[in-house]
């Protein structure tokens, strides 16, 4: 992938709005179901409606779509409301399908992604389309695994390609559905720059009250467009009920969201000063997330010492972690002092912990 200015222009060329809004359904219901909440759309931000018409489902007996169905109502929504139509694809058939009822922005799901073998029949399957094809990142957090499938599908011909991020499977619980990672998104976007870089704040979020702070942050770190669950009703939706909103709180929350443009140099600068502190706040956040959960290991010690009546510091143990430390910040760029200063006041919070453990 040398040449990928290309990849962008089919952003500007729809002229579809910056930051492109997608919104919809997790999953179609009814013919009703749908049409309510294209109408409910028509009139915001959102130029492209979603909705699942395949499932995946982690666990069978849960709905898994209204399948090929499905096409034919997101076809009526797009006569009657002039808005584009996108739908998840995960295999050969649905591409089939989905070309002959013309969507306009087809997506792979992050479960399809991890499979180079699906993946390729998909690629085969779309060969020269000029329909939008979307990738959402791998279950894992697996950049090569992700930028691999982007390159099946480019070696196929297809050029209005983009990337949605929706966030990573952990199996420790956090606030999130799928953790953020940023990260990953940011070195997507320092490689492919002209790769259009979509977010979707819902299967990251997983509940709804988080779902604005996720636009905003995906905003500040310049990408392109967010896909928002929506749904006129959404506790009652079919599937993820907790992570839609409505289409009332959809306009609220464009109103309420701070976008960004480049139009001069200045703004330029400030846009790139933007995106770095946000990159910044970013690894400030990882940064506290990791010293709290330092800080329960420590606290998970001093409950063992407690039971064995061990002394709390044992210094042998320290100058050890000092010495690899200061070795491995060396290979960062972090000077000794800085290293020393930084692990002694992470100790002495430790040792704290430690304390209030043993005389509880
Ligand atoms: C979806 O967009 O409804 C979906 C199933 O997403 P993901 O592939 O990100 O889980
Ligand atoms: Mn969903």
């Amino acid at each position: 992938m040398e040449n990928t200015k290309e990849l962008k222009t089919w952003l500007d060329a729809f002229g579809l709005g910056h930051p492109l809004v997608i919104a919809g359904p997790c999953s179609a219901e009814t013919e009703e179901q749908v049409l309510q909440i294209a109408h409910e759309l028509k009139d915001t931000d959102a130029t492209v409606l979603r909705a699942g018409i395949w499932k995946p489902r982690t666990r069978p007996g849960n709905f898994e779509g209204v399948g090929a169905l499905g096409l034919k109502w997101l076809q009526k929504a797009k006569k009657e409301t002039g808005m584009l139509i996108a739908t998840e694809v995960a295999n050969k058939d649905h591409v089939k399908l989905a070309l002959e009822h013309d969507v306009d922005i087809l997506w792979i799901g992050a479960r399809t992604t991890v499979s180079p073998f699906i993946i390729q029949e998909i690629a085969d399957a779309l060969e020269g389309t000029d329909k939008i094809v979307l990738v959402k990142n791998p279950v894992n957090p697996d950049l090569p695994l992700w930028l691999g499938a982007i390159e099946r599908l480019y070696a196929k011909n297809i050029k209005k390609l983009g990337v949605i991020h929706r966030g990573f499977s952990t199996y420790e619980k956090t606030r999130y559905r799928n953790n953020p990672e940023w990260q990953i998104p940011i070195e997507l976007q320092n490689r492919f720059p002209d790769l259009p870089l979509i977010c979707d704040p819902s299967h990251i979020a997983g509940r709804r009250d988080i779902i604005f702070d996720i636009c905003q942050t995906a905003l500040d770190l310049n990408f392109d467009g967010l896909m928002i669950e929506t749904h006129y009703d959404p506790d009652n939706a079919w599937s993820d009920a907790a992570q839609q909103i409505t289409p009332k709180s959809l306009v609220q929350m464009m109103i309420d969201l701070k976008v960004r443009k480049a139009t001069d140099t200045e703004a330029e600068y400030r846009n790139a000063l933007n995106t770095l502190r946000t990159q910044i706040d970013v690894v400030d956040h990882q940064l506290i997330e990791m010293l709290g959960k330092r800080m329960k290991i420590a606290d998970s010690i001093g409950e063992l010492k407690k039971e064995k009546n061990v002394a709390i510091l044992q210094t042998k143990r320290w100058n050890e972690i000092l010495g690899k430390m200061i070795l491995e910040g060396d290979e960062r760029g972090l000077s000794e002092e800085f290293v020393l200063k930084m692990f002694k006041a992470i100790h002495q919070e430790s040792i704290n912990h430690q304390e209030k453990i043993i005389n509880n």
